[in-house]
């Protein structure tokens, strides 16, 4: 009698497209600005510092602004856009340097302020304002408007 393993795919097909969560608006409605800008930024840094990476892919990830394969292609979080120039570079040079290093030992903190002298100073006021603020956009919004003056965001042309 089939009644079991017919009621097993059932269950199983139901239960796989629940799981799945539809594309949140703002990720549908961001996610090319955001390619284009994240993808010029790192290229530029790329040439600049002679790193070879694979592709980037923009996600929407709820709890990272990017992350580094094992085959040198970089994700990033769509909401890069919306950071602070001088945190969103950050984010970038880090993940551009775990193509060198790929965990988070010495030596990578090492390559990271090679290229980044306060790396440190910008990964912990990331941190702190995303324990206090989070990282909607308007928060992130919020906070970028308050680095108009900041002068290591002014410094990125
Ligand atoms: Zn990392
Ligand atoms: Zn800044």
């Amino acid at each position: 009698m089939p009644v079991w393993p017919q009621f097993f795919t059932v269950r199983r097909r139901r239960r796989v497209r629940t799981r799945k969560r539809a594309p949140a608006a703002s990720y549908v409605a961001h996610k090319e600005s955001a390619r284009a800008l994240i993808s010029e930024r790192t290229r530029h840094h790329a040439e600049l510092h002679t790193f070879t990476f694979g592709r980037i892919a923009i996600r929407d990830t709820r709890r990272s602004w990017g992350s580094c394969s094992s085959k040198g292609n970089l994700n990033f979080n769509y909401k890069l856009l919306f950071l602070p120039p001088c945190l969103r570079e950050y984010i970038i040079i880090h993940e551009l340097c775990h193509l060198r290093v790929l965990n988070h030992s010495v030596d990578f903190w090492r390559e990271v302020e090679s290229l980044m002298p306060d790396a440190k100073a910008r990964a912990v006021a990331l941190r702190q304002f995303e324990r206090t603020s989070g990282t909607s956009v308007s928060a992130l919004t919020k906070l970028t408007e308050a680095h108009a003056e900041c002068s290591q965001c002014l410094l990125i042309e």
